[in-house]
């Protein structure tokens, strides 16, 4: 009996699995046209100064529009177009989409792009980059390109001749997502990074925890001794914000200033921080544009 229970349980999870690959291939196959039919779309999460809470710039942060799965999260399809050369096709629209978008914002703006590892070695990032900025005309210096520590682990020189390539343009480059992976540390000296940003996890345990706020100085005194920017991204509270400010971070990013915001939406939320004569960073007239 327990025999025949086993083998009942094995079938259960077997046609489980099935029916998760058949889920898989029916997203890879709808996201195969998403971009033809315009399904995807940028959503920017503001990036604020941790000086004045004005904005430095905004974050692309990618969703798929599906006309019955609703606003479909990057979670749920982003690994599954990393599995082919989707990736590529979807990692070259989301840079031209992010420059051609801020290139219509006032000139201080930047904008932060997300690259997958798998379209990064896939294609030749350095020339999709150059080409994106000469076809929107942004200058170089306003867009930033964000990767996670799992790009440095394969391949690493190759990784870093890419990098050095698109930083060459003028391009800041960061690490994302810092302190999650298991050496963020030593990648830190392999190659010149201009920014980290520390990731949610720390920001949230730091409300309750002294240890957590303890690594938190010490990562900012580290990327002062390295020269680095520091962004802290997930700032739920004033409390979070007042405490990183307090540190010396120099960015911060989370829903305690914005959450991500669609592109029809940016000009009135850029109305929004104006705050007057004496400490306006942008004109009326430019938040418009
Ligand atoms: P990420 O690059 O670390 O982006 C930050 C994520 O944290 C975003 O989730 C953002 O909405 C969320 N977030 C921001 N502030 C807060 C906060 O205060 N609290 C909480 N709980 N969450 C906050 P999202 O948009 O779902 O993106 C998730 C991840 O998907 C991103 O993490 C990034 O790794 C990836 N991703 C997003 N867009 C792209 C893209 O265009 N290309 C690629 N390759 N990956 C992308
Ligand atoms: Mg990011
Ligand atoms: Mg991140
Ligand atoms: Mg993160």
């Amino acid at each position: 009996r327990a025999k025949a229970d086993g083998r009942s349980t094995h079938r259960f999870f077997e046609s489980q699995m099935d029916s998760e690959q058949r889920e898989r291939r029916l997203i890879e196959a709808d996201l195969r046209g998403a971009i033809a039919r315009n399904e995807l779309v940028l959503h920017y999460q503001p990036l604020v100064s941790a000086i004045d809470g004005l904005p430095t710039g905004f974050e692309a942060l990618i969703r798929w529009n599906h006309p019955t799965r609703g606003l479909v999260p990057p979670a749920e399809f982003i690994a599954i177009a990393e599995q082919s050369d989707l990736i590529v096709d979807i990692g070259d629209w989301t840079i031209n989409q992010a420059c051609m978008a801020a290139a219509e914002w006032p000139d201080h703006l930047t904008v932060a792009v997300n690259l997958s590892a798998r379209h990064f070695r896939r294609s030749d990032i350095g020339r999709v980059v150059q080409q994106a900025l000469r076809h929107s005309g942004l200058a170089s210096h306003r867009l930033e390109i964000e990767i996670t520590e799992g790009l440095l682990i394969e391949n690493p020189e190759e990784v870093i001749e890419k990098l050095g390539e698109i930083r060459a343009l003028g391009v800041t480059i960061a690490m994302d997502d810092f302190g999650t992976g298991y050496s963020s540390l030593s990648y830190l000296l392999k190659f010149p990074f201009d920014k980290i940003k520390i990731d949610r996890s720390f920001v949230e345990a730091s409300t309750n925890d002294p240890i957590a706020r303890d690594i938190l100085r010490a990562i900012a005194t580290m990327a002062k001794t390295l020269k680095l920017r520091i962004t802290a991204e997930g700032v739920e509270t004033a409390e979070q914000a007042a405490f990183l400010s307090e540190i010396a971070c120099h960015q911060l990013q989370g829903f305690y200033f914005a959450r991500p915001l669609a592109r029809a939406d940016l000009p009135a939320y850029l109305l929004t921080t104006f705050v007057g004569p004496k400490q306006a960073l942008i004109e009326p007239s430019q938040a418009l544009a």
